[in-house]
């Protein structure tokens, strides 16, 4: 029986939004469906691809404020965080493919050796099958949004199931595909829940996208390699920024609030543990206490999108607190009422022994740290199981690469936060818990592609050295190696044994 899905305003609480819900049992439906557009879709050129690329580009610009309007009554998100790093990632992503995927998707012809003599090798590249895309809600739109393009440009069907906390997203993105023409069933979206997003997994996808939590990712990694069925897990992270005594202070404090509380601390990269050396960890402090206290509640931090995630931050707040932490700014998790509005919160007097620098937390919280060598860093910096981003800040240029070469993470900065994701030409990532597999970047299309290696013969020889009959090869075949394999010295002293031998007989 299918539910109501009902779409509320996650601060007000008021209904945006009723409609039914996808039903477990129409899984095997949508796959079919998907797989005759499938057909249709990867037998259109890329060229005629990309034609819809371009008007979804142009009807997105053309209607920002909508979009954003929606994704804000989803999210409770402030305007501009929606223009800026829901809206504009999507649009930046359309634009870069635009020109760049012809380039990824053509055949590559790769060198042949010379033992090889007359033949020809190139890489082809195809489209899977159809995707499936799974997203969350903190960035529904653009982590819904670019994976979907990225699989449809390499000539995929798409399944797309969208959170369930943010729903209406999923509605808005089928109002895009539906605004473009984009053809039918090419992009379906499968409004429901974890019991939905399992079946899907358990349906016939040919790549499953998933971005979401360590928890969940890792339930989907472990049915998608029973099946090997390919998959991509962007999952969680603990990120952190280490900030040297000769960094720019005030630019390490800016970026320190931005990092650490834009979306009210709902990023996968947030800023969530900060190491600062100790000769200006006073200085430091003082000045990150004084500029959180300027933000503007509703117009520089929004309200918190799910009401699930206030718990996880009280209990990481409250466990830092019972254990000895200060908190420095924000309320007292006893006093946050009923609100979905949370106040930025710097802490200090940390530990590792604290949840809130071991977990993910996912809030408007900033622990901070002192440390003395660059030693120090690295190896508090390297503390988890996590490896999304991180962030080394230091004028030292040669300081900053050799520290940034030994932090274990898929992404780093170096004095800037979060912003690798912004680069459509950089690939995206995490290691470790982080995640399994990229996108962005030219691995953003390749990923949703079957490579295929070819090799080519003209076909006029009638045989191979390397083919039967093995009668008297042996010795040829060895000379062949040794010859091929050596450097000069040892190929004049192989060409002479040879000759010593041949005038022996
Ligand atoms: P989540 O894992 O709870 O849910 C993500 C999606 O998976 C939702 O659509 C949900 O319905 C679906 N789902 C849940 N259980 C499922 C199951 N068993 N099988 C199939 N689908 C299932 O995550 P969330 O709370 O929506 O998102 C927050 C998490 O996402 C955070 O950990 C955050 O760090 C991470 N995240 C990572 C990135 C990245 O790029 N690495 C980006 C954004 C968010």
């Amino acid at each position: 029986m299918k539910n109501v899905m009902i779409a509320k305003h996650p601060a007000t609480g008021e209904t945006i939004d009723q409609w039914l819900e996808t039903d477990v049992k129409q899984v095997p439906e949508l796959y079919e469906k998907a797989g005759s557009a499938f057909t249709f879709w990867s037998s259109r050129s890329l060229e005629t691809r990309l034609t819809y690329i371009t008007k979804m580009k142009h009807y997105m610009l053309s209607n920002l404020d909508e979009i954003a309007e929606e994704i804000c009554s989803a999210t409770g998100k402030v305007k501009t965080e929606a223009l800026t790093s829901d809206i504009m990632p999507v649009i930046d992503i359309l634009q870069h493919y635009e020109k760049r995927a012809p380039k990824v998707l053509r055949r590559k012809k790769v060198p042949t050796p010379l033992l090889f003599v007359g033949k020809s090798s190139y890489v082809d590249y195809f489209p899977l099958g159809t995707v499936l895309v799974i997203s969350p809600w903190n960035f529904p739109f653009q982590l819904s949004m670019t994976p979907v393009i990225s699989a449809l440009i390499a000539g995929n069907s798409v399944i797309l199931k969208p959170s369930e906390v943010t729903p209406t997203i999923g509605l808005l993105i089928e109002k895009i595909a539906r605004e473009i023409n984009l053809p039918k069933n090419v992009l379906q979206v499968a409004h429901g829940g974890k019991e939905l997003g399992q079946a899907l997994v358990a349906g016939a996808p040919n790549h499953i996208f998933f971005t979401g939590s360590v928890e969940t990712g890792r339930k989907i990694g472990v049915e998608a390699s029973r099946r090997l069925i390919p998959s991509t897990l962007e999952l969680g992270g603990k990120d952190p920024m280490i900030i040297f005594e000769d960094a720019s202070l005030k630019r390490a404090v800016h970026g320190a609030v931005w990092g650490a509380f834009t979306n009210a601390g709902q990023v996968c990269m947030s800023i969530e543990r900060v190491y600062v050396q100790h000769s200006i960890y006073g200085e430091f402090i003082d000045r990150l206490v004084e500029e959180t206290k300027k933000l503007k509640m509703g117009e520089d931090i929004g309200s918190l999108t799910f009401e699930g995630q206030k718990e996880v931050i009280k209990d990481h707040v409250l466990d830092a607190i019972d254990k000895g932490a200060l908190l420095l700014t924000g309320k007292h998790p006893d006093k946050w009422g009923d609100s979905m509005y949370l106040e930025p919160m710097i802490l200090t007097n940390v530990s590792e022994k604290m949840k809130i620098l071991t977990e993910e937390t996912f809030g408007p919280v900033m622990p901070v740290i002192s440390f003395s060598t660059e030693e120090e860093a690295i190896n508090q910096a390297n503390n988890t199981n996590f490896g999304l981003n991180a962030s080394v800040w230091t004028k030292d240029s040669e300081r900053a690469d050799r520290v940034v070469s030994k932090l274990i993470t898929g992404n780093a900065v170096i004095n800037d936060v979060l912003i690798t994701v912004a680069n459509p030409h950089l690939p995206f990532g995490g290691v470790k818990n982080s995640g399994i597999g990229n996108y962005h970047g030219d691995e953003g299309l390749l990923t949703f592609s079957r490579q295929m290696s070819v090799m080519k013969d003209p076909g006029y020889k009638q045989k191979e050295i390397n083919w039967y009959p093995y009668k008297n090869k042996y010795d040829k075949v060895k000379f062949l190696i040794q010859a091929y394999y050596s450097n000069k010295k040892e190929m004049i002293s192989l060409v002479r044994s040879a000759y010593k031998k041949f005038r022996q007989k």
